[in-house]
């Protein structure tokens, strides 16, 4: 039998895949990447076609690699991961550098990064694995932990986009908190978050037993950072 559930005791991290196309840039939350040989330093990461990320370094044939912190918050995973750069530019409001291939570097919420050159491309199929020689790389905090994916799924409750390539359909777990009454609950169209007012969000200081409609106009989806009007409610 294949037991899909198990894939996920395989260990990875969590990165920002960052890169260029004529003048612009895009990254997304990868956590396949790994390193494939110390010398020529190379690394492979596997990106979805459907990503802009995936565009741009077939463009660019340069990518950059940010290792987010264990204390990045799920919100900023939640804006590289489920927005689309589409949509959004990614890097407003986000502190970064230029690096020697012309490609962001993010330093908010990461510990170090790798700037790479694409050698070979495979394409597997809905993904494409970019192999790639390490052309920079530096440790920013030696202080912080790495991010691994057990850590952001386990610990940090997050999802995983439909594109990613280690997402696997699991049936939603049984419900665990009874609503209140009165009350309905709302979904974001970006993520699938549901908003329980008999939970509230206490993370972001919005008390159980908030109405959606109370909640602060500047308000945003703690999984991906959309605002208020991206919810719809939940008919029960
Ligand atoms: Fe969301």
């Amino acid at each position: 039998m294949v037991d899909l559930e198990s894939l996920f005791k395989l260990s990875y991290g969590m990165y920002i895949v960052s890169s260029k196309k004529d003048g612009k840039f895009d990254g997304c939350i990868v956590n396949t990447v790994f390193q494939l040989t110390p010398e020529p330093p190379m690394i492979a990461v596997s990106v979805n076609r459907q990503n802009l990320t995936h565009e741009y370094i077939t463009d660019s044939k340069v990518f950059t690699v940010s290792i987010l912190s264990e204390a990045a918050p799920t919100s900023f995973i939640g804006k590289f991961g489920f927005r689309s750069g589409r949509d959004i530019d990614k890097f407003e409001q986000v502190g970064y550098r230029i690096g020697q291939t012309g490609v962001p570097i993010i330093l908010d919420n990461t510990i170090g990064f790798l700037e790479a050159e694409v050698t070979r491309s495979i394409d597997v199929v809905t993904h494409t694995l970019f192999i790639a020689k390490i052309v920079a790389s530096q440790t920013l905090d030696d202080g912080k932990v790495p991010m691994t994916y057990a850590y952001y799924r386990d610990i940090k409750q997050g999802k995983t986009p439909k594109t990613a390539a280690t997402y696997i359909k699991v049936k939603p777990k049984a419900k665990i908190t009874e609503g209140v009454s009165n009350m309905k609950k709302y979904k974001c169209l970006m993520c699938g978050y549901i908003y329980d007012p008999a939970v509230g969000d206490s993370d972001n200081g919005v008390e159980a037993g908030t109405a959606f409609e109370d909640l602060p106009g500047d308000w945003v989806c703690p999984e991906c950072g959309v605002g208020k009007d991206e919810f719809e409610p939940v008919e029960d």
